[in-house]
């Protein structure tokens, strides 16, 4: 690790008169750490940031599986703190692939001149708070230790992969993948057998890809997902001309919505719509494409009735797409449509109808080993040259509790949270003064457009650190009856959801043991914002700020 870069004649001074290495350490180097640095950087603090990558973007540096693109349209999934940036950037498809995410965050790098204080291929294995120095001391798996005073995780949401943890998997003789850790060489399918496990938003992106590839392609799945088309194409260059001289008032429109994204709700319920008007809405959105189906009734996530009929239609969908109805069946989801994240496809469900591709439902029979050649599910063997794993994340709290975080008098993050994550508002936990986690649980997060949600927190923590500094009380913290306050909010109105109903990520469902508990905030991004900013009105409402 470099860090004799960090250790400059400032730093060993700040050292010797025993204050910490450096104001700040960030962990992570995606979207949120690198404008985190930028932004504490412009407060005038010294800054570290330690990344695992040998490069920045996270998500986009990490999921390079064949199809990876991102949901969100490309002009809304960018950043907006600098005008001349966004204005400079030239996207070139609705929503943009993964190459040209990683390029944008490359030149972003550039462009703010952010790589000089980023430790590549540098995994933070432990942070520890001082309480005698007041600072955090942050040690790296290969060993080196910086000491700062505050800490900001921005080590993303989805970025803790869910590891297969099959049986037999050593001895496989092929090649096999996980889609959030791909390589960075191609990997070609041609002339092989190729076993796609899970049926989630990565799979629905890359088993049309590989089926065009591969001499044959099974897909393993559990359970089946409602997916989109996602209308993808090169952007209009005057629509594009029109976002560009619009982007202020289109940003602050979308602050004022649940989602935080530029598509229009329906503000309707569906049982105040005739038959005609809901069968309208959502063939029109269906039509335009992408995650406005999200907003296709009022009362999607809340009312299980107008979520079966949105539900019926997608399944009549399937039925007009999928030849084969048995196939068609089991690709159909019964479940509350939402509560798992919807996904968006470009020809996923016709690539069932390709002869190459064979779709097994191994709801009741779970795989039960990898074979030297393959593997076995429901007492039946599947030869396969390659297996691409695209099974997830240990999403939200995973990539926090891989660290071994511990607080004042020495508490573990882990034992805190072994019930479920307990946050104030997602972006500071009691007991860890000076601890700030960028879309961390609790917060609305996935449930929002991300650069928005991940900018609004970097805005929110770095203004918390600049009012700390200023009235020479360094020492934040989240109070517990703050704490206690925020979680019974963000259980109630998950409780008004659908979300609890469902065996998905947001509630932990897909790692095995893991509590289960609604983690992200349910009750929509302008509501969040609002509550954020009434905190701060308030002169940082639940937080005791001391000279520590
Ligand atoms: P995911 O949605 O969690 O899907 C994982 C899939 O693997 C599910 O079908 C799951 O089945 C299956 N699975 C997990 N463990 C299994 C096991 N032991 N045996 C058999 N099947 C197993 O993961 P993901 O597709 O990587 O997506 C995660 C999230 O990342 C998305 O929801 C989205 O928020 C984000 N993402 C976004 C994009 C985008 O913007 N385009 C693309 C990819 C991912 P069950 O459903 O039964 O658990």
């Amino acid at each position: 690790m470099g860090t004799s870069a960090t250790r400059d004649t400032a730093e060993n001074r700040r050292r010797t008169n025993g204050a910490p290495d450096v104001d700040a350490v960030v962990v992570g180097a995606g979207f949120a750490g690198l404008y985190m640095l930028h932004r504490l950087r412009g407060m005038g603090l010294s800054v570290q940031v330690f990344e695992r990558g040998s490069g920045v973007g996270g998500t986009w540096y990490w999921n390079r599986y064949p199809g990876a693109r991102c949901d969100s349209d490309s002009v809304e999934y960018s950043y907006q703190f600098s005008d001349e940036l966004q204005q400079e950037w030239r996207w070139t498809e609705r929503y943009p692939g993964q190459p040209e995410i990683l390029r944008y965050l490359e030149h972003v790098a550039d462009r703010f001149d952010l790589r000089r204080d980023i430790h590549f291929e540098t995994t933070v294995a432990e942070a520890v708070f001082d309480e005698a120095a007041g600072c955090w001391r942050i040690a790296t798996e290969d060993g080196a230790n910086l000491s700062a005073t505050y800490c900001i995780m921005a080590t993303g949401c989805l970025s803790a992969v869910n590891r297969p943890a099959f049986d037999g998997l050593d001895r496989f003789e092929g090649a096999w993948y996980h889609t959030g850790a791909w390589p960075h060489e191609t990997v070609s399918f041609a002339g092989q057998r190729v076993g796609v496990v899970g049926t989630g938003s990565s799979a629905i992106q890359s088993i049309p890809l590989i089926a065009a590839e591969a001499q044959h392609l099974t897909v393993f799945q559990r359970q089946p997902n409602y997916t989109i088309p996602a209308r993808n194409g090169p952007l209009d260059e005057a629509e594009y001309a029109a976002v560009r001289a619009n982007y202020g008032e289109l940003r602050r429109r979308a602050k004022r919505t649940a989602t935080g994204s530029w598509w229009h709700p329906n503000p309707t319920a569906a049982a105040e719509m005739s038959a005609e008007e809901r069968e309208g809405e959502m063939e029109a959105r269906w039509q335009r494409g992408g995650l406005s189906f999200y907003g296709v009734f009022d009362d999607l996530l809340a009312n299980g009735e107008a979520n079966g009929i949105a539900t019926e239609f997608i399944r009549g969908k399937i039925r007009t797409q999928v030849r084969d109805p048995e196939v068609a069946d089991l690709l159909s989801p019964h479940s509350y449509m939402g509560c798992k994240r919807i996904c968006l496809d470009t020809d996923y469900y016709e690539t069932f109808n390709r002869p190459n591709v064979s779709l097994v439902d191994i709801s009741d029979a779970p795989i039960e080993e990898i074979t030297r050649t393959g593997l076995r599910a429901g007492g039946k063997e599947y030869e396969l040259d390659t297996i691409v794993f695209a099974i997830g994340f240990d999403a939200m709290t995973g990539p926090l509790l891989r660290v071994d975080i511990r607080g004042a008098g020495g508490r573990s993050l882990r034992e805190k949270w072994a019930d479920g994550p307990r946050t104030y508002l997602g972006v500071a936990i009691e007991g860890f003064p000076n601890l700030f986690t960028v879309t961390g649980p609790t917060s609305p997060s996935v449930l929002t457009s991300m650069v928005p949600t991940i900018e609004q927190h970097v805005e929110w923590i770095s203004d918390c650190i600049a009012h700390a500094r200023a009235c020479d009380r360094p020492r934040i913290e989240a109070t517990r009856a703050a704490e206690d306050a925020w979680m019974e909010h963000h259980e109630e109105v998950a409780a008004e959801t659908l979300f609890p109903s469902c065996n998905s990520w947001y509630v932990g469902a897909n790692v095995p043991g893991k509590p289960r508990t609604v983690t992200p905030y349910t009750g929509g991004f302008a509501t969040y914002i609002e509550k954020c900013d009434a905190v701060v009105a308030n002169g940082y409402e639940g937080f005791s700020l001391t000279t520590g």
